[in-house]
């Protein structure tokens, strides 16, 4: 899951990086407007958690540039503009979600998980190919008679897996949901991530498709 992250403030963006990394997203973080309607029209982001008041154009011009020019991506307002004029119109252009600063980083992340859910048509927490299940809110794995904690990276490689069951993705794909811009990525790093989580929960968990890739399996 890779998030844009629009904070002008260092430190909020640097906390809500640090949180969100912990939760196994991939994280990419702009500081103005504008560099945040760029960063969107690649289509990259799962989510994006937008501040209002920026530098260069204002979050809700971002907000209204964004769904006019059709993109759904999940968008959380996450801003000091706390009046109910303000909270009316940022819902009206288009937020999924309004959070008022300061708010509790717990808070944020359920309200994530939720607008992310409700994006991929699925209303519960657990994410299941009938197989393999996986806990969106502990980070908990289950296949057959093993139920592991997963790292946030192995997490994040079996979510993109499970959000897909049948379909293949390939290195590149996977790397692009587990890793933000500025991460090295090393070049058996999924290899790596796929082996961990093999290793809790049986090697049947994951398929590999020679030369191509990795799914789980389509549910029965
Ligand atoms: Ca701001």
């Amino acid at each position: 899951m890779r998030i844009l992250l629009v904070e002008d403030d260092s430190m909020i963006g640097e906390a809500l990086s640090v949180a969100l990394k912990d939760s196994a997203y991939a994280v990419d973080w702009v500081k103005d407007g504008a560099t945040a309607s760029t960063a969107l029209e690649h289509g990259e982001h799962q989510a994006v958690l937008l501040d209002l008041g920026l530098p260069k154009r204002d979050g809700l011009e971002v907000l209204r540039r964004l769904r006019l020019g059709g993109n759904t991506v999940p968008v959380i307002v996450i801003t000091a503009r706390d009046s109910v004029a303000d909270r009316v119109q940022g819902l009206d252009f288009g937020a999924d979600d309004y959070l008022v600063k300061p708010f509790d980083i717990n808070e944020l992340l359920a309200r994530l998980r939720a607008v992310i859910r409700r994006q991929g048509g699925q209303a519960a927490p657990l994410l299941t190919n009938g197989k393999v299940s996986l806990d969106q809110a502990t980070m908990e794995a289950r296949c057959g008679d093993a139920a592991e904690l997963l790292s946030a990276r192995e997490f994040a490689l079996l979510h993109a897996l499970l959000l897909r069951p049948g379909a293949i993705l390939t290195r590149a794909e996977l790397e692009e949901r587990i890793y933000g811009w500025n991460e090295e990525v090393e070049s058996n790093a999924v290899d790596f991530l796929i082996h961990g989580v093999r290793k809790k929960l049986g090697a049947s968990a994951i398929k590999n498709v020679r030369g191509a890739g990795w799914m789980v399996e389509k549910p029965v």
